[in-house]
């Protein structure tokens, strides 16, 4: 019996050390509500030691004094309550907002705990919990106290779990009500039998429910913000959409995200993203906010919250009228908010994520601090036209309706045509004519830019194999890839393909990137591209100057023409700083050997502004719209001949 009681402790001691290896090894990220159960871990440990000595006492293994009793009593009375504290605490970190709290409700949190504590440390002299005599230690007349409060701890916390339990991931309800179960045998023993050995295994029970429960939640928690991440977001809105009881989700972007990403160090940046992170859980007082990376974030809303989305968005406005902190830089940032109403059924299950795209998606409009844009607003409206140019895509490529226009690009030097672009265009038949900015990226985010872009790839070289193009004075055409075709790794073997198709040169096609092609996998995408090149085909960086363009990592890749945009040719035109700016970028990119493109060039003067500041080609309606390759052919040998 002697060894059983001490073995059975060591037992659960070993468990507890396993425990607490596990969480130091498997998980890393220093969130708040996993310090608590730490917390709870050790507490647990120190509890079983005290145990230890308890039983030795009680088995006369060691000798003692009355005080040593006491000692033992008071640290196990402790003990049990702190854990009980802390497992509220970290009920309310993980699936409420206690930080966030009210001071008041802070204090009456901590403040009961501390009042108990109280009559603990002085039961010795008050006998309130418990005393000792004659080598025995007694429950005092306030012992029911201890108990009571740790019952209403364990019981507030589960009650609160259960509440929210719609808003957290699957897998977390789930052992709320576990330890819920187990919490009720541990009462009902405690009560009915008195039976301390099964008390304590319960206990046990429940802290390796706490653990594999925030293993488990490392799976849908985003490491850099703590928030839960796209995988939880999913789960929810699976689960509860079209439910009663959703109000709103929340999808907020950070517009200057990728601008941080391509030009700020790394760290820094997931620092600011934290800050948001943070900021946005205090001004909306939810827990129910998603991290989707890339500086997006969702916010789901229900009926029950307290969430005013006034005060929300007049928070962030203050925040954001003031500069962030970046790198010791102070940098102003700007917000996108979309705003999904999920209340009326017209967004269900079904179209949820179409929704979510087309939010996603959408241009931003306005230059305020927070521009805020309401899927009632662009609804029905947006979405079938979403809707109804994905239906003009498919039959688009089932009916091969897609055609290439070209547009010539103009030696400021000779004023000669010395390469065209080719521009996709469709025209649908019960829609019209569809523009290529509206339908690429519809068709990367359905993925049947795959198919386009073996259209486009295929009459490109075809154009090319049908005309000498050299003979008609031109270097070469340039053909646009979009971000998800650069990223398409089959490229390098598709263009070789096609190579072998048509037999042509590869030095006569050009193929424009754009930067945003670098959001993904930059590493993979330079061996892409340096594959490319290497079959013989040029490159061209489109449209520098949208965005947020960094130079210097623009000459990792291996582009040897930059096109400005017509966005910032034009600006050249009415401002004069992007006329500096312009005249710097013109030079600068020509110390390291690359040719300039101007887009957009839509007037003599213009055209005349250019030449004279050593841009080398110029393309644009005032020299030609994109045309049919026909008229194209017919324009080039015009102007060469
Ligand atoms: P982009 O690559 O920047 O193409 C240049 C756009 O500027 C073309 O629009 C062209 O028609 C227009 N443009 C040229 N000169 C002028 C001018 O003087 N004034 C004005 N206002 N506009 C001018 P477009 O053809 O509507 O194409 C829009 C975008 O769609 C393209 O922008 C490109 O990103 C994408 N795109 C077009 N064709 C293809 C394609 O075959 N494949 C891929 N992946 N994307 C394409
Ligand atoms: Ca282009
Ligand atoms: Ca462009």
């Amino acid at each position: 019996m002697i060894n059983m009681k001490i073995a059975y402790n060591l037992l659960i001691l070993s468990i507890l050390v396993v425990c607490i290896w596990f969480v130091y090894v498997s998980v890393d990220s220093k969130a708040y509500y996993r310090k608590i159960y730490r917390g709870i871990l050790w507490a647990a440990v120190l509890m079983y030691l005290n145990r230890l000595l308890a039983v030795s006492m009680e088995q006369d293994l060691i000798s003692y004094g009355e005080w040593m009793l006491a000692a033992e009593r008071l640290v196990h009375y402790f003990l049990t309550l702190a854990i009980y504290t802390l497992y509220a605490y970290f009920i309310f970190c993980l699936v409420g907002q206690f930080h966030y709290y009210s001071r008041k409700r802070k204090i009456a949190f901590w403040s009961v705990n501390l009042a108990v504590n109280v009559l603990l440390i002085t039961s010795p002299w008050t006998h309130a919990i418990f005393y000792v005599e004659d080598g025995v230690a007694y429950h005092g007349k306030l012992f029911f106290i201890l108990i009571l409060t740790r019952g209403i701890y364990a019981l507030l916390a589960t009650v609160y779990a259960l509440m929210k339990r719609k808003l957290m991931i699957k897998i977390f309800g789930q052992s709320i009500i576990l330890l819920a179960v187990f919490a009720a045998i541990q009462v009902t023993q405690f009560l009915i039998c008195h039976d301390e050995t099964m008390y304590y295994s319960t206990l046990i029970v429940n802290i390796i429910i706490f653990l594999l429960t925030i293993t488990m939640v490392e799976f849908y928690k985003d490491s850099t913000t703590e928030l839960l991440n796209k995988k939880a977001f999913r789960q929810f809105i699976d689960r509860e959409i079209g439910k009663p009881g959703n109000e709103a989700v929340y999808l907020i972007k950070l517009k200057n995200y990728e601008y941080l990403r391509d030009n700020c160090y790394e760290p820094s940046v997931m620092v600011l993203v934290r800050q948001l992170a943070e900021y946005m859980k205090e001004y909306s007082m939810l827990s129910s906010i998603y991290y989707f990376e890339d500086g997006k974030f969702g916010i789901v809303v229900r009926q029950k919250d307290r969430f005013d989305e006034n005060t929300f968005l007049d928070r962030l406005k203050e925040r954001f009228c003031v500069p962030f902190e970046l790198n010791g830089a102070s940098i102003n940032l700007t917000l996108f908010v979309a705003v999904l109403d999920v209340r009326n059924g017209k967004i269900n299950k079904d179209n949820f994520y179409r929704y979510f795209a087309v939010c996603d998606g959408l241009k931003y409009r306005s230059n305020e601090l927070i521009e805020v844009v309401r899927s009632d607003s662009f609804g029905i409206d947006e979405l079938q036209r979403y809707r109804n140019i994905e239906d003009a895509i498919e039959r688009a490529l089932a009916e091969h309706e897609f055609e290439m226009y070209y547009q010539p690009i103009i030696s400021t030097q000779t004023g000669r045509v010395v390469s065209a672009e080719a521009l996709i265009r469709l025209t649908d038949r019960l829609m019209g004519f569809v523009s290529p900015e509206e339908f690429i990226p519809i068709s990367e985010n359905n993925g049947k830019i795959l198919e386009i872009s073996e259209y486009v790839i295929d009459s490109v070289f075809r154009f090319v194999k049908e005309n000498d193009i050299a003979a008609m004075g031109m270097e070469f055409v340039e053909m646009n890839l979009s971000a998800m075709q650069c990223m398409d790794k089959n490229l390098t073997e598709k263009l070789q393909y096609y190579i072998h198709k048509y037999d042509i040169d590869p030095r006569r096609i050009n193929l424009e990137i754009t930067e945003t092609a670098t959001n993904f996998d930059e590493h993979r995408l330079k061996e892409q591209l340096l594959d490319i090149k290497k079959l013989g085909f040029t490159f061209s960086l489109d449209d520098y100057g949208t965005g947020y363009s960094n130079l210097v990592r623009v000459l990792e890749y291996p582009v040897d023409v930059i096109k400005l945009d017509k966005s910032i040719v034009w600006a050249a035109f009415t401002d004069r700083d992007s006329f500096v700016t312009i005249k710097n970028l013109i030079s600068m990119f020509h110390d390291v050997r690359r040719k300039l493109v101007a887009e957009g060039v839509e007037n003599e003067e213009q055209m005349i502004t250019l030449k004279e500041l050593g841009c080398d080609y110029v393309q644009g309606y005032y020299y030609s719209r994109p045309v049919p390759k026909t008229a194209f052919i017919e324009y080039t040998k015009s102007i060469n001949n």
